[in-house]
């Protein structure tokens, strides 16, 4: 261990009385003896005390190209010195090239605006698409329409949007006009069918619900190409291209949330690129920059931007954020995204999952392993009290394997809200980066996690 190690490994103990004097952690009760990280490199961080960890979540399904990339901090140190900040009522050169290069991405022609998260992002989707359909000639069509169990956010309109009521209840009332409809989840599946008699209920449903809330009242449907947070439900193949369907026919904006499955971790550059469709909106943020700075992007079709181009003064887009599209971010983005092209890890991340795929299927032997679930390389492992049942694990059970995970060396996330509030899914995210042998490491860890003999 370096000498610098040793330093910081002498203060935990009053890094840990300060944290627990002033820091307030975020989605815990208070954490009294939180994992401090100190660094990171490739795949592993480490903590104060020397431990290291390979960081399956990847952060928090944001740290695509991996952790320790002296490439993008130079950038950013380049750019502080050209010159840190100015505004986009204006424009920069950072901005310019990254708005191109994110249409080069999603192929297809957008309106970029610059945000600073997700929660940022989906809001301004919502307000573009409101404002959209008023200056259209269509100012009743304010309504939302998003899926139980979708996550979009924390701020007061993206929290509506979201559909998870643990998280909402002590917040409640949020941004108005959001309804929510059964996710697309197979294993469970809300309309009692199986694979063999699906008829896309699930689709239906969003059908329905703009016919009963009147199609007149509904701006558009928003949705994550696969719900990550909620569980990693991942839908029909036929799913996302019938909900582009539904929402042509009722003249419905489709808001795709590409925060967590943008940017390579679906396995394409974009995770609804993986079904044909074109959204008219898309959200993005988290491996935008691999998290090595806050940005968030509104990607907007071009015909939609239009209608925000007539009147001088009065049509246009009446929204800024001081942060937003901060030039240091703007050139941090670029070059994680060259990066994400140099090493080809699109690509990279396709390969993981199938990894995952392959090497995991023998979990399914454990009595608590319910389902395997993947959308490129993010992985959700449903956890059950026992297969027949389909019970969801108990709260214990899912901690304790979370439990053994890191005492092994590999961090994993649980989400869900299988029943409202609880989370009984095992969730993995790793650097699309992670060579092989750090994939191996994953595999063989969950492998002997859950005991299962190779
Ligand atoms: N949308 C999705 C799908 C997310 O998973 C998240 C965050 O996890 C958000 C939006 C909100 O992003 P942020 O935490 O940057 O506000």
């Amino acid at each position: 261990m370096s000498e610098k190690d040793t330093g910081e490994m002498a203060s935990r103990e009053q890094l840990l009385e300060k944290d627990r004097k002033y820091v307030w952690h975020h989605m815990t009760a208070h954490n009294e003896n939180p994992m401090i990280i100190a660094s990171g490199e490739g795949s592993w961080v480490q903590d104060v005390d020397g431990n290291r960890y390979l960081d399956g979540m990847s952060g928090l399904w944001c740290v695509n190209v991996g952790h320790g990339r002296q490439e993008i901090a130079d950038a950013a140190a380049e750019q502080m010195m050209k010159i840190a900040y100015t505004t986009l009522v204006q424009s920069h050169i950072p901005a310019i090239e990254l708005a191109a290069k994110l249409n080069e991405w999603l192929d297809g022609e957008y309106r970029i605006f610059f945000s600073n998260s997700g929660s940022d992002a989906n809001e301004v989707a919502f307000k573009i698409a409101r404002q959209y359909h008023h200056q259209n000639g269509k100012p009743t069509k304010h309504k939302f329409i998003s899926r139980h169990r979708a996550y979009h956010g924390n701020s007061m309109g993206a929290l509506g949007a979201t559909g998870q009521a643990q998280r909402k209840l002590k917040y409640e009332p949020l941004g108005v006009g959001f309804q929510h409809v059964p996710p697309p989840y197979c294993y469970r599946c809300p309309f009692g069918q199986t694979k063999a008699t699906c008829s896309l209920q699930c689709a239906k449903a969003i059908e329905d619900a703009i016919v009963w809330e009147g199609a007149d009242s509904v701006a558009g449907v928003v949705m994550e190409p696969v719900i990550t947070g909620g569980g990693m439900l991942v839908p029909p193949d036929e799913y996302l291209p019938a909900i582009r369907s539904i929402c042509d026919k009722y003249g419905v904006l489709l808001i795709v949330d590409e925060v967590i499955c943008g940017f390579g971790r679906s396995g394409e550059k974009f995770g609804h690129l993986n079904y044909g469709v074109r959204p008219d909106i898309v959200t993005m943020a988290k491996g935008m920059t691999s998290a090595y700075s806050p940005l968030s992007a509104t990607a907007v079709s071009a015909e939609l931007y239009e209608t925000f181009k007539v009147h001088e003064t009065t049509s246009h887009f009446r929204h800024i954020n001081t942060f937003g599209g901060n030039p240091v971010s703007c050139v941090v983005a670029l070059k994680n995204i060259e990066i994400l092209e140099k090493e080809n890890l699109v690509a990279r991340s396709a390969f993981i999952g199938n990894m995952f795929q392959e090497r995991l299927q023998p979990l399914l032997e454990h009595p608590n392993v319910g389902e395997i679930r993947r959308f490129g390389s993010a992985l959700g492992i449903e956890l059950v009290e026992d297969q027949a049942s389909k019970i969801p694990a108990t709260a214990e059970r899912v901690m304790s394997f979370i439990a053994s995970c890191k005492q092994k060396g590999l961090l994993v996330g649980k989400n869900g809200d299988t029943v409202p509030g609880f989370a009984n899914i095992l969730t993995l995210s790793p650097p699309l980066s992670s060579t092989d042998e750090d994939i191996a490491f994953i595999i063989d860890t969950l492998l002997a996690v859950f005991d299962i003999n190779q």
